[in-house]
């Protein structure tokens, strides 16, 4: 846990939200700024600033977030519809909380390229 983190103390409940999601390893949450009629966001409950600090010792719990961003999409009633999945990573990306997300996007037909 980092001190100063949003999504640390949203992964301990100390700040609120609306979570959807809860295990050992990860929580997910409802984006308080949605692009979309459904904007989840997974995030590990370890403090991982972002892409650039994952390695080899990352392997399982990337793929945990994976299968629960799939999951979570599922009881959202998007399997079928679809959604996108976004890892931002840098100022080119746009990324504003230095804690590991996927955003899970869905309920709306997106554009491609995003912008
Ligand atoms: P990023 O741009 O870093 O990939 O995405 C960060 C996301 O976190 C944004 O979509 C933003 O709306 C969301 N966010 C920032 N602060 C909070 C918060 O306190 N609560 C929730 N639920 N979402 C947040
Ligand atoms: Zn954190």
């Amino acid at each position: 846990m980092a001190a100063d983190c949003i999504f640390c103390k949203i992964a301990t409940g100390e700040i609120p939200s609306e979570m959807v999601h809860e295990d050992e390893r990860c929580v997910v949450f409802r984006d308080i700024n949605p692009q979309a009629p459904t904007h989840l966001l997974v995030i590990p409950r370890a403090h991982i600033v972002g892409m650039a600090h994952l390695d080899a010792a990352d392997l399982e719990l990337l793929g945990h977030l994976l299968v629960v961003a799939g999951e979570v999409a599922e009881a959202e009633g998007l399997a079928e519809s679809g959604y996108r999945t976004v890892i931002n990573w840098g100022p080119d990306s746009g990324m504003e909380v230095p804690h590991l997300h996927l955003h899970v996007l869905g309920g709306r037909r997106m554009t491609w390229p995003p912008g």
